[in-house]
């Protein structure tokens, strides 16, 4: 395969998992290339800037990256590096799996969920927030649009057959917020329509917390707004044993970023025994959208097997193996 993709090292954990990462990636032999470049503290340090234009033009030249977690200094003059990021790329799907493992502290067996929320409206916005000046009313505006509801659904159907999933879930509070839910639904129906190999089924968002916690097996693809997904992700993380192995893609059309959820982890940095798995299956999710199937499946039985057979698990999940130590027993397994 003739790609690069822009590397953002990151903060923290950030440059042990990432080679990590890219070790086991490189053990697969795809000839991917790699174009690294800064943002976070690590830009600051190297050239003033947090997120340098060089960065940002990486990014849309490879329309690709894999990322590091990324500290934003109090001041910096950014709320959030990566909310920044998902707004300069307008990044409207923010795509995240949950898949058991056995061996970790999962709380079910056979769980395999993937979450895709809507990144970009919805009750996030912020425009529209108020707060009264004697301080007693504070409002805000949900924002909800066709354009915005039609291509993360869209997304979340050619998501799931282009892995050959069965099912999507609409996640929705349509009985009460009838016109910003209810367009979501509606446009959902209308979506779903065009898909009859998938089968389509529509839950309240109250419900469907009930339902992951009580029988999660039964999800498969969940797509919905952008508070409700939020909650529901790491709602799914926590079902699967926490944020140690979740990774999370966030995607446009003229760019991808893939990630670990987890941030820098500032009290094991430069020690190298941080868990480089979630950002692992997040090139996982990357080699998914380049179209490489066959190793991201190869990637992530890799994973597992490694988990099952407790070979030089990180402090984290148990072991007293090294980040390093971890990622080449993986890479050893690729083959199966
Ligand atoms: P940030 O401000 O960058 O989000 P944080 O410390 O508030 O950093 P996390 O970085 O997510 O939040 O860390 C939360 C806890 O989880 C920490 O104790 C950290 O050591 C641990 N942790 C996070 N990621 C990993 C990892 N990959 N491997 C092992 N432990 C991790």
């Amino acid at each position: 395969m003739n790609k690069t993709i822009a590397v953002i090292r990151g903060d923290g954990i950030g440059p042990e998992i990432m080679d990590a990462t890219l070790a086991v990636v490189d053990a697969l032999g795809l000839g991917l290339s790699y174009d690294f470049v800064d943002a976070g503290l690590a830009a600051q340090a190297r050239c003033g800037e947090l997120l340098p234009q060089a960065t940002l033009d990486a990014i849309g030249r490879h329309r690709v990256a894999l990322k590091g977690p990324l500290t934003t200094p109090i001041g910096g003059g950014f709320s959030s590096l990566n909310v920044e990021l998902r707004r300069r790329f307008d990044l409207y799907a923010n795509v995240r799996p949950a898949i058991t493992i056995p061996g970790t502290r999962a709380r079910y067996d056979g769980i395999d969920i993937i979450t895709v929320r809507e990144n970009t409206e919805g009750a996030y916005g912020s425009e529209g927030q108020t707060l009264s000046e004697d301080g007693q009313t504070a409002q805000g505006v949900i924002r909800i649009t066709r354009h915005g509801s039609e291509r993360i659904i869209r997304y979340a159907f050619e998501l799931a057959r282009r892995e050959r999933r069965k099912k999507v879930t609409l996640v929705h509070k349509a009985n009460i917020m009838k016109t910003t839910s209810g367009l979501f639904l509606k446009v959902g129906r209308d979506v779903a329509a065009e898909y009859p190999d998938i089968v389509c089924n529509e839950m309240i968002v109250d419900n469907t917390c009930m339902q992951l916690v009580m029988n999660p097996q039964q999800f498969d693809v969940i797509v919905t707004t952008n508070l409700f997904g939020d909650i529901i992700s790491d709602l799914c993380a926590g079902l699967v044993g926490g944020l140690g192995l979740a990774p999370g893609a966030n995607i446009g059309t003229d760019a991808a970023i893939f990630e670990a959820v987890h941030g820098s982890a500032p009290d094991i940095a430069g020690k190298g025994i941080a868990n480089p798995c979630a950002l692992l299956l997040g090139a996982v999710q990357m080699l998914g959208h380049l179209g490489q199937i066959e190793a991201a499946a190869r990637v992530r039985d890799a994973i597992r097997e490694t988990i099952i057979a407790q070979d030089h698990l990180t402090p984290d999940l148990g072991g007293v193996g090294s980040t390093a130590d971890f990622a080449r027993a993986i890479a050893a397994r690729l083959d199966g």
